[in-house]
């Protein structure tokens, strides 16, 4: 019996030695081939725009890689899109990879690290670059799976299928855009280049000091310093970062804030002097809406006759995202008569809001629960004595309803006197910085004006 034992025991460590060597040559060889990344990375170009554009060809592209790895030489580069409903193997199908080759193909993606998880989860419209393999010709692939990856696929010298994921290449820019408005914020700012969530960060910091629908005068001007991750592939924006500075200039009238990160790592915005953004109520307590009805005497648009609106309305799309107009308690979250669905956040001793004829509640909004100012609290709907989707806000001060627009609203916690000084040398930094972006953007303007430089982007 002991002999037995002993014999299997010795058994299974050959055996596991045995797997041993054949998953560390295994290991090895996986380790041959992913050594194209770093000179993939070589080839990738970071000085001007026009090199940029020659490296952009797809075709190039898949073509460094198969020079890289020495794989199998591909023949023309095709492209097509995933298209809804589809799988990367039914996508293969279609565009004439016979079985055998999406078989391995798939197989060869799927024993990447989370392998089987992106090939689940390719997004619709994803660029396929690919190469069909013949007689002479290896297959090969170039997916453009996510904002910032890629995966390659191709065939080795002996046929077999390799895969490998890519970071594409980015570079950080620090970003300095100024511009007028014209009719909205919103507009202007997107046109003049600013990325949506910017654009949006600048309305919710803005919103507790700046009343969007009556203060904002044509000819107004903005600007915006902030970061951002670009892919130097294809020059589109994938990221951004909190924004460092925004200011608006009002009829002259001048309203700046900088990002200050305290000594507990939160960041928040402060004017020169160290005063604080934030309001304890923001007067539009919603992005991208429209005011369509003011506090005071108006016909009822349901019963006709003349009655006080008691608030504000904000005319948006179904389904709009409403936010807690300051830090509070749920006082009472739900149906309320011709309301409809109904909030009520108790904030201050003196201060409550209330927003109603709602679609839903954000999750989790129940009475008692303490929110936050700026955060999601329920959507905008029709429901009760409505007639169309829209989010009617009310400021009650000692339990009775006071013109949301006519307030003066206590600020925020503002830079304490022991920080003031760091503050004030890190707002000067900012300041620096700001200066020094402007004289670039203007010697790139002049380079521009001068050599009649066209400027030619493409998506890779
Ligand atoms: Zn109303």
């Amino acid at each position: 019996m002991k002999k037995v034992l002993n014999i299997s025991l010795l058994e299974q460590i050959l055996v596991f030695l045995g797997l041993f060597t054949v998953m560390s040559y295994c290991f090895q060889i996986n380790k041959v081939n992913s050594s194209p990344f770093e000179s993939i990375k070589d080839h990738v170009p970071i000085k001007r725009p026009v090199n940029l554009f020659n490296l952009e060809e797809s075709v190039g592209t898949i073509f460094n890689l198969t020079q890289k790895v020495g794989a199998k030489p591909v023949s023309t580069v095709q492209e097509t899109n995933l298209r809804k409903d589809e799988n990367l193997s039914s996508a293969l199908k279609r565009i004439n990879f016979k079985k055998y080759h999406v078989n391995n193909i798939i197989k060869s993606i799927s024993i990447l690290k989370n392998g089987n998880k992106i090939l689940s989860s390719l997004p619709v419209g994803m660029i396929i670059k690919y190469s069909i393999p013949s007689n002479l010709t290896g297959g090969a692939l170039k997916l453009n799976y996510t904002k910032t990856k890629d995966i390659f696929v191709w065939q080795d010298v002996k046929k077999n299928y390799k895969s490998q994921i890519f970071l594409r290449p980015t570079r950080i820019e620090e970003t300095l855009i100024k511009g007028v408005i014209r009719n909205n914020l919103y507009v202007s700012a997107l046109k003049s280049g600013i990325p949506e969530n910017t654009i949006l960060e600048m309305i919710s910091l803005l919103g507790f000091s700046i009343d969007f629908q009556r203060e904002i005068r044509s000819g107004d001007s903005f600007e915006v310093l902030f970061t951002k991750k670009i892919d130097i592939l294809s020059d589109l924006v994938t990221q951004t970062k909190p924004i460092k500075y925004v200011s608006m200039n009002l009829s002259g009238n001048k309203i700046n804030f900088f990002n200050y990160e305290d000594k507990f790592g939160s960041a928040q915005y402060y004017d020169e002097n160290g005063k604080s953004s934030k309001r304890t109520i923001m007067k539009t307590p919603i992005n991208g809406a429209r005011l369509s009805s003011r506090y005071g005497n108006r016909k009822h648009p349901i019963l006709g006759y003349t009655k006080m609106h008691r608030g504000l309305d904000f005319a948006a799309p179904l389904g709009t995202p409403i936010f807690a107009a300051g830090d509070g308690i749920i006082e009472k979250a739900g149906w309320n008569g011709s309301y409809g669905k109904y909030i009520r956040i108790r904030h201050t001793g003196t201060y409550k809001t209330a927003y109603a004829h709602l679609s839903g509640f954000f999750k989790n909004i129940k009475v008692g629960k303490r929110v936050l100012q700026g955060k999601i609290i329920g959507y905008v709907g029709s429901t009760g004595r409505s007639t169309g989707p829209h989010l009617h806000y009310e400021v009650i001060k000692n339990d009775i309803q006071v013109n949301p627009m006519r307030i003066k609203l206590p600020a925020g916690k503002n830079i304490s006197k022991a920080d003031i000084n760091d503050y004030k040398s890190h707002i000067g930094k900012i300041i620096k910085q700001k200066i020094a972006l402007e004289k670039s953007n203007r010697d790139n303007k002049l380079a521009i004006n001068n050599h009649n430089i066209k400027k030619i982007l493409t998506v890779n």
